[in-house]
């Protein structure tokens, strides 16, 4: 996300605290600054947010799971109704089918981090709308911040649509290294394991995104 549009989101969210503040022009000694929260403080920011509406519907914030040092940091779109019951991002068959196509890559569950453009479930897994996706990433870019992933993987068209601000459908956004925000982190796009789910025949695709995935993180 560049500088503007981070701008943009955090002014929409009233939101300066992750910002170091200007010192005053001239006299007084200038303001303390806040610092911008570490895991734990930002873990607590999202279990007790309530800047959308959201707030009122989910069971628990879903925070992401994972290696806070992982090298790949996996995107999808919303917890749905297993992940508001548990509080972890990706359970369930969806989640088992994702932990599969990890596996197909060499890597672990527990050795990747695991989040959503959203920390809470949308009723009826109804698509997230823009004002929740504006007031929720900068939790997201806070734990990009921190984690300093080698790669993101976006899985499904709500997700990559919203962390590249485009309205391209998934097709035309597989196959590319995308940049992701001032770290420019690579990210690439596949496909939800729970259209999967619903379409198998989709499989292999998804399958030719993880290798070239596996491919761009090995070049960085
Ligand atoms: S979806 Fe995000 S912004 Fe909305 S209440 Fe949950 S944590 Fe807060």
């Amino acid at each position: 996300m560049n500088r503007a549009r981070r701008a943009e989101y955090l002014a929409a969210l009233g939101l300066d605290a992750w910002v170091p503040r200007r010192a005053p022009a001239s006299g007084s000694s200038p303001p303390a600054q806040e610092p911008e929260p570490d895991w734990e403080a930002l873990r607590a920011r999202v279990a007790a947010c309530t800047r959308c509406g959201l707030s009122g519907t989910r069971t628990q914030t879903v925070f992401g799971v994972g290696d806070r040092h992982a090298e790949w940091l996996i995107v999808g779109e919303a917890p749905g109704a297993e992940e508001d019951a548990r509080g972890e991002p990706f359970v369930g068959r969806a989640g088992q089918l994702l932990n599969a196509m990890l596996r197909a890559i060499g890597l672990r569950r527990e050795a990747v981090y695991i989040a959503n453009v959203l920390k809470c479930r949308p009723p009826a897994n109804r698509d997230p709308a823009a004002d929740e996706v504006a007031q929720c990433l900068p939790y997201l870019e806070r734990q990009i911040e921190l984690l300093r992933p080698k790669i993101m993987l976006a899985v499904g068209r709500i997700a990559a649509q919203n962390l590249l601000r485009t309205q391209a459908p998934l097709a035309r956004l597989r196959h590319q290294v995308h940049s992701f925000g001032a770290g420019r982190v690579p990210l690439i796009v596949t496909y939800h394991p729970a259209y999967l789910l619903r379409t198998p025949a989709d499989k292999r695709k998804a399958w030719e995104d993880l290798q070239f995935a596996r491919e761009v993180h090995a070049r960085g």
